[in-house]
This record gives structure tokens, sequence and C-alpha cells, in this order.
């Protein structure tokens, strides 16, 4: 029933531990390719699988904040950071899920986080609150054997207009530009008192920076 359902909007969790061009070059060609409603960053508070993140929740959020505010389409959600426990997936999906009933709902993945998805909370439900979007990048092949190379093979369609006449339950591959660039290259950069210009976008740079100078933290990979 397509004409019951709204436009999709897009879901892009992460740790942003910090932004870079990888997270936002992926996400604008997705907004842009699926032509979506939105694009909602929505920050990990507590990411779980993972150590402590190196810069605290509130600094993730300004990071994201600070480097989305103007784009048209873009928009941050701080939900995961607002609740308390850790960040699970499912349960954000669940909120958006009620709040916005007839939405198809896109959660947006690289291709390293997808190929680690059955280690997810309640992973199977992933699915049924939502489309999956799977988002190439450098180094990570798609999974060849295992569940999700099965769901992969089950769910994957190959219309990205599939995605706007049901609600979930879809994967699709969207081809972006490959960025060889990662939170911890950032990380390991600022460590050694380099430079990430042309890596993330001039505010989080400066932003980073001023971090960089007025605390003594080392930043882990
Ligand atoms: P870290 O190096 O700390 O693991 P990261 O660079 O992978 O961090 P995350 O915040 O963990 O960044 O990633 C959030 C989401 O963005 C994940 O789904 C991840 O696959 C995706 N992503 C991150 N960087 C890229 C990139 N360069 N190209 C495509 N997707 C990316």
């Amino acid at each position: 029933m397509t004409a019951q359902l709204s436009a999709p909007i897009g879901i892009f969790g992460g740790t942003f531990d910090p932004i870079h061009y990888g997270h936002l070059r992926t996400a604008f060609e997705i907004l842009q390719a699926l032509d979506l409603r939105e694009l909602r960053f929505m920050p990990a508070g507590d990411p779980p699988h993972r150590d402590t993140p190196w810069l605290d929740a509130k600094r993730r959020l300004e990071l994201v904040r600070a480097t989305v505010a103007e784009h048209p389409g873009f928009v941050v959600d701080d939900r995961e950071v607002r609740r308390r426990g850790p960040s699970y997936t499912v349960l954000t999906l669940e909120e958006l899920r009620a709040e916005l009933p007839d939405t198809p709902l896109c959660l947006v993945l690289g291709m390293d986080a997808y190929r680690g998805l059955a280690t997810w909370h309640r992973w199977h439900e992933l699915l049924v609150l939502a489309h999956l979007v799977v988002a190439p990048r450098p180094g990570w092949d798609p999974p060849m054997t295992g569940v999700v190379s099965e769901l992969l093979a089950d769910r994957r369609v190959e219309d990205p207009a599939v995605l706007r006449t049901v609600r979930a339950g879809k994967i699709f591959v969207q081809h972006v530009t490959q960025l060889d660039i990662s939170s911890t290259e950032m990380r390991d950069l600022l460590a050694a008192g380099r430079d990430p210009r042309y890596l993330v976008p001039d505010t989080v740079r400066a932003l980073l920076c001023a971090t960089q100078s007025s605390s003594s933290a080392t930043p882990k990979r």
C-alpha cells in the first residue's frame, strides 16, 4: 500500500569518535541516492561492543551537531546520548517505529558494521523494525559465509524503490565513494600531534585541536 506510507528516513548510528568525512560523504550520497526525507545522525551514548570512547558522549554529540547543523536533510537525534544504559539500536528503532508508524526506516551501516550484525542485541528484530542500507567500505568485503551472508542473500533488493513500498525488512547495498577514513585514524593522528585537515570538516578540526591542546587524554585505538 505505497500511498499510505510516508517517504523513508535514514538512521545513521555510530560512535562518531570523532565524526569524519567517511561518515559525512556516505550519509550525503545515501540521502541523495535514496531520496530520503531526512537522514538522522544518531551518536551512541554508551556504545556496546567497544571500549569506552576517547571523547565523552556530550563532546561527540557536539561535534556531530557542529557538522550537520547547516546541511538540508541532515538531522541530529540525541536520544541515545540522553537514554541511560547501553545504546542498543533495537531500542532506538522501537522508539522510532512508535513515533513514525507509517514511515519506512532505513538503518544505514557500513559493511564492517553489517558483518558484525549477528552480535547485536536482539539482532533478529532489527529487520522487523527497519530496512538496512549497507555502504561498502574499503577493506571490508561482503560476508560470504554465516548468518549475515544468508540474511543478505535472502533480504537483498536491487531496486531501491522497494524501500518505499514497505516499512521494513529489506536490505539494499548502496555504492558510495570509497573513502578509507576511520575515527581510529583520526585519534591516532591527533595522538601523534598530526593534523586531521581535509579528513574532517574544519569546524570539527578546530574543536578537536582545542580538545587536544586542553586535554592530557591519550586517544585509544
Ligand atoms: P572506529 O575507527 O572508532 O571504529 P569508525 O570510523 O568505524 O570508527 P563509527 O562511528 O564506528 O566510525 O561508524 C559509524 C558507522 O559509519 C558504521 O556503520 C560504519 O561502518 C560507518 N562508517 C564509518 N566510516 C566509514 C567510511 N569511511 N565509509 C563508509 N562507512 C563508514
